[in-house]
């Protein structure tokens, strides 16, 4: 993941768009998939504003066993038949070795979420996955356990990863995480792959989610993963940091004042 080992910027040719520093790219969705009708509805909508990445989970790593879990291999065969409809690309997390070939099958990215940032179990799995991984940095993990991290993934011959601030744990509590831009130039600085942001879990909070999206394309990301849900107060997770489409719809304008490219 070095610059010492390859200088220029890693990017991620995929069908729907190439990831990396010369392309601001944007993944939006609700946070878990809930039902066939909100993920075509979404998707459609995403692909109308030239969005080419949907985000949801199937497989959800909830803090209480009482919360809804995702509906599992359910929700692979509902983001495939968006895909299907739309074109859009597809972003979901994988949890567990047990269900790497489903989601490697499913995805167009696989995402490792902050908890699993030091599962090295899953980490070496996806290393043999032929799909791009998007690595959420761990909620406590340094700078340098972030990117060994990746090098786990690396090692094992999949080159293809996207790192993603997220936040981290602090004594703050204004907001969800303390969202860390500041890792954004250091890691530049050391590490040739794409930086992406997710300021939803970020903050936890929508109304804060426009500013810190627009403060990490200043920062120097590559890209944004960012919650959207037709109705968020109704969300079955994550509701209260998702933005609607006519918010989504805002920040995407203001965006692209700044970034033309996308
Ligand atoms: C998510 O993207 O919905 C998620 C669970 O993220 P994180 O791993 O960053 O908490
Ligand atoms: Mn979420």
């Amino acid at each position: 993941a070095s610059r010492e080992m390859k200088r220029d910027d890693t990017t991620i040719p995929l069908a729907q768009d190439t990831i990396g520093p010369k392309n601001f790219t944007i993944i939006a969705g609700p946070c878990s998939v809930e039902s066939e009708a909100m993920m075509i509805k979404t998707a459609e909508y995403l692909v109308s504003r030239g969005v080419k990445f949907l985000r949801a989970g199937a497989f959800k790593p909830r803090s209480s066993p009482y919360s809804f879990q995702g509906l599992g291999i359910e929700g692979l065969r509902i983001l495939e038949k968006a895909r299907t409809e739309t074109g859009i690309g597809i972003v979901t997390e994988l949890m567990d070795t047990e269900n790497a070939s489903a989601v490697e099958e499913s995805a167009d990215i696989i995402q490792i979420g902050t908890r699993n940032m030091q599962n090295f179990s899953l980490l070496k799995r996806v290393g043999k996955c032929r799909k791009p991984v998007l690595l959420k940095r761990g909620m406590s993990a340094t700078l340098e356990e972030w990117l060994m991290a990746a090098e786990y993934i690396m090692a094992g011959g999949n080159y293809q990863v996207i790192l993603c601030e997220r936040g981290v744990r602090t004594f703050s509590d204004h907001s969800r995480n303390t969202l860390d831009l500041s890792v954004i130039p250091p890691a530049k600085a050391l590490c040739h792959l794409p930086i992406f942001v997710d300021p939803s879990h970020g903050t936890g909070k929508r109304a804060y989610v426009p500013a810190m999206s627009l403060a990490s394309l200043a920062a120097g990301a590559d890209g944004l993963l960012i919650e959207v849900h037709p109705e968020p107060d109704r969300a079955m997770s994550d509701g209260a940091q998702s933005l609607d489409f006519a918010a989504l719809d805002a920040l995407l304008t203001r965006l692209k004042a700044l970034a033309p490219a996308f």
